[in-house]
C-alpha cells in the first residue's frame, strides 16, 4: 500500500460515528445484458441531463441492494474459500459447522463477527443488528433509458427446440428488459470508520464483482473501474451529481445510438473529481489518482489474499468483542 495514507485510518473500528469517510469513486460499465428490475421492468428515474443541460432525461436506476449484494457475496465466497467462516447452512441452533468454522448464513443466520458482517452489516430480527459501514447510493446510466436498454423476449423451448406441445404453444414466454452492453454508470462506494484492513476488503470485492444483476441466473457482466479513493472528513459528491457532471462534460462525445467509449469517461472523470471535490465543503485528506492509485490498485490486486482477510477478520473480530458481544450480554 503504498500510496494510501495508512495514518489516516483508525486503528479500531469504533463504536460511534467517527467521521473518518474513505470513498471509492467508480466508473460501472456492463459488459453483457444485466437486468437490474423489480417486477418486470427496468428501474428508471426522470432527472436533468446534466447541471448546464437542463433538459429532462429518463435514466435506469440501479439500486443499492443491486450494488452492494453482489461485492458482499464475493467477499463472503472467498471467507468460505480461504476458510473463515463455514460452507455449512445454519440450522437455527449450531454456532459452527462440520468443519468447525462459524456459520455465517446470509439474511438466515448473521455469525456478526466476520468482515462481513461488520463491514456491510446484519439484522437479526430482535437480536440485534449492525448498520452498515458500507454506504451505496442508486447509480445512474450517463445515457438515456431510451438507448441504454433493449426488450428481449426470453423463450424457453422444450428439448425438441419447438415452443409447442401437444399443439400448444408454452407459456414460457417472458419479455424482460435488459441494459445493453457498455452503458456507464458512474458510482461511489462509501466506507465510514473502517480500519485500513476492512477498508482494503470492500477495496477487494469491488474490483472482482463482475456479475451485477436480479439473480443469479439473470446476472450480467460489468466491470468496475475504480477512478478515484477519496479520504474525508464527511461524504463526498452524489452519484447523480456525478453522473450529470460527465454528461455535461461528455456532451459532445454522446451521440446516441453509439455507444460512448469508457475511456472518455475515466479521462473526463479525473479532470471533474478535484472540482467537484472543491465544491463538497468537506475537508478532504487524500485523492488518490492517476498513477498513485494505479500503484495502489496493483498493490491490492498483489495482496495474499488469505493475509488480507485474517486481517480483515481480525479487525471484525476485535469490534465483536467490544461492541456486539458486550451488548448482546446486556440484554
Ligand atoms: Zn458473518
Amino acid at each position: 500500500m503504498s500510496t494510501l495514507k495508512h495514518d489516516w485510518f483508525l486503528k479500531q473500528v469504533p463504536g460511534k460515528p467517527m467521521g473518518r469517510y474513505a470513498h471509492i469513486v467508480t466508473v460501472r460499465v456492463t459488459d453483457s445484458y444485466p437486468l437490474f428490475q423489480t417486477d418486470g421492468e427496468l428501474n428508471t428515474a426522470r432527472v436533468t441531463a446534466g447541471i448546464d443541460a437542463t433538459e429532462p432525461m429518463t435514466r435506469i436506476t440501479i439500486f443499492k441492494r443491486k450494488q452492494s449484494t453482489p461485492e458482499r457475496l464475493v467477499g463472503r465466497e472467498l471467507l468460505r474459500r480461504y476458510g473463515f467462516i463455514s460452507g455449512d447452512a445454519s440450522d437455527g441452533k449450531a454456532e459452527t459447522g462440520a468443519d468447525g468454522l462459524p456459520i455465517c448464513d446470509y439474511n438466515v443466520r448473521f455469525c456478526t463477527q466476520c468482515p462481513d458482517c461488520i463491514a456491510y452489516g446484519f439484522a437479526i430480527g430482535d437480536s440485534g443488528s449492525e448498520k452498515s459501514k458500507v454506504i451505496t447510493d442508486s447509480a445512474y446510466s450517463l445515457t438515456s433509458y431510451e438507448h441504454s436498454h433493449e426488450a428481449f423476449t426470453l423463450n424457453a423451448p422444450y428439448e425438441d427446440g419447438t415452443m409447442t406441445r401437444y399443439g400448444e404453444v408454452t407459456s414460457r414466454i417472458n419479455e424482460q428488459d435488459h441494459v445493453t452492453p457498455q452503458v456507464i454508470f458512474p458510482s461511489i462506494v462509501t466506507t465510514r470508520d473502517l480500519t485500513e484492513n476492512l477498508f482494503l476488503y470492500v477495496v477487494n470485492n469491488v474490483m472482482r464483482t463482475k456479475r451485477y444483476g436480479a439473480q443469479t441466473t439473470r446476472t450480467g457482466r460489468m466491470t468496475n473501474h475504480i477512478v478515484a479513493v477519496v479520504l474525508a472528513d464527511g461524504e463526498i459528491f452524489s452519484n447523480l451529481l456525478f453522473t450529470q457532471a460527465l454528461y455535461d462534460a461528455l456532451k459532445d462525445k454522446i451521440t446516441p445510438p453509439d455507444p460512448v467509449n469508457p475511456q472518455d469517461v475515466l479521462a473526463a472523470a479525473q479532470r471533474l473529481i478535484p472540482d467537484l471535490l472543491k465544491q463538497d465543503g468537506v475537508k478532504v485528506d487524500q485523492t488518490l489518482m492517476g498513477k498513485d492509485l494505479d500503484a495502489f490498485l496493483s498493490d491490492v490486486s498483489a495482496l495474499d489474499v488469505k493475509t488480507l482477510l485474517e486481517k480483515a477478520y481480525a479487525d471484525s473480530r476485535a469490534y465483536h468483542e467490544a461492541w456486539v458481544a458486550k451488548t448482546n450480554k446486556k440484554k
